[in-house]
């Protein structure tokens, strides 16, 4: 027998808590509705899997709720709503995040019941794809074992003149039943479990190895390779890849390592030692995910970096949300300020696309350019690319 997922509903209007409570029902899942926030700090019954949650209540606020789910270090995931205004949907939603809550979606009141399904239906697909493709460590070592990761290289473009600077090498992995399991998955298994420098050195080891066919073929293409703060324990590091580089008659500058946050772990220094050594020998250093780390700014300073990668979250919505726009805008204005190039990742459409050419964004990527494709697939690509 299958255990349908349970859903608590509050909201201190009963109306709107039960009419949220039936749709749920409708949809198959077993819920109830609370207009006393109280109740539920105090029920014994608090085990669900799906919090729906208004912000705005007399009494105990969603936020403190969210405080208790923090401190009680559940895995309940929220939905977040509220009938006030858009900003503080998101700010309660980022501070979900800083609480390590999950949160699978925002409502504005009044909402289309669409909006709630969809929700909902994500966390089905959340659990069907979890639990259906949620790897093993033991799997993710027997696929670096039997070589089933490969690379996927996305194209990076110069948005003024559309010319090709290079590609990101992204990890992929085919797994002989459960089929492509995303990165997503697999990366933070790898850091938890010490084998995210094999990662690192297999992804590489090929992707250095393929810039060098290009620079053979008289294609001067640079290739970015994502490095996690878990490779950047090996002093070694620096004069390991610049042998790579020499061994595939690339220069050093022909290499970006993007690298995420790195201050909160406790190794900051010899990070930044690590970082420092890679830009004394001319290796690119690009900020990736910028605007989403807990100290973007402060990072900037301490670590050379000479390229920051805009977050998709911001270039996603650039079409519609005036704060993405603010953000995008003065990030690009931030680079430029500091002497860094601009990539925006995410692109998904040409307005996009023409917007980020008005804020003077240097460099574009994203599904609207391309893809992430195999090796193979590029010259097909930078074909239909240059004749568009
Ligand atoms: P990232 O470095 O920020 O890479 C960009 C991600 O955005 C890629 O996801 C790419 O496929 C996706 N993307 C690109 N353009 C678009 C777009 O227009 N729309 C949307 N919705 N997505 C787009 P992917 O390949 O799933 O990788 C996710 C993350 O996993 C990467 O984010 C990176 O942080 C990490 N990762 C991937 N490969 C490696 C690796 O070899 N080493 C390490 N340490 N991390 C890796
Ligand atoms: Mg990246
Ligand atoms: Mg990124």
């Amino acid at each position: 027998m299958t255990m349908k997922p349970k859903v608590i509903v509050i909201d201190d209007d009963s109306d709107m808590a039960d009419f949220v409570r039936d749709a749920v029902i409708a949809q198959g899942f077993d819920a109830i509705s609370m207009d006393r926030p109280e109740d539920f700090l105090t029920s014994r019954s608090r085990d669900c899997q799906i919090l729906i949650l208004d912000l705005f209540m007399p009494g105990v606020d969603g936020i403190e709720i969210l405080r208790f789910l923090a401190k009680e270090k559940t895995d309940i995931l929220l939905i977040l709503m509220t009938g006030k205004d858009r900003a503080i949907l998101s700010s309660a939603r980022e501070m979900a995040y800083e609480l390590n809550l999950t949160v699978l979606g925002t409502l504005e009141k009044p909402f289309k019941l669409a909006e709630l399904e969809e929700i909902m239906n994500r966390y089905i697909g959340k659990e069907r794809k979890e639990s259906q493709k949620l790897p093993t460590v033991a799997e993710l070592e027997n696929a670096i074992a039997e070589k089933q990761l490969s690379v996927a290289y996305q194209p990076q473009v110069k948005i003024t003149d559309r010319s090709v600077v290079g590609f990101e090498a992204l990890a992929r992995w085919r797994h002989p039943t459960k089929g492509a399991i995303p990165p997503g998955y697999f990366i933070g298994l790898a850091e938890q479990h010490g084998l995210i420098s094999e990662i690192f050195d297999l992804i590489t080891k090929i992707a250095i190895h393929q810039c060098g066919k290009w620079h053979s073929a008289g294609l001067e293409h640079s290739i970015s390779i994502n490095l996690s703060p878990k490779n950047l324990v090996d002093l070694s590091l620096p004069s390991k890849l610049e042998k790579m580089a020499r061994d595939s008659k690339i220069k050093t500058r022909d290499i970006v390592l993007e690298v995420t946050e790195t201050a909160v772990t406790k190794d900051v220094a010899k990070h930044i030692e690590i970082l420092t050594r890679l830009r004394m020998k001319r290796f690119n250093l690009a900020i990736d995910d910028f605007g989403t780390g807990h100290s973007s700014l402060q990072q900037l300073i301490k670590v050379p970096f000479n390229e920051l990668k805009i977050d998709q979250v911001f270039t996603k919505y650039l079409d519609s949300d005036a704060e993405c726009q603010t953000i995008t805008e003065v990030s690009i204005l931030l680079a430029k300020k500091l002497g860094m190039r601009v990539v925006a990742e995410g692109i998904e459409t040409e307005i996009v696309w023409n917007k980020l050419r008005k804020f003077n964004c240097d460099i574009g990527q994203g599904y609207w350019i391309g893809k992430p494709m195999r090796a193979e697939e590029l010259d097909s690509w930078m074909t239909s690319w240059s004749s568009a």
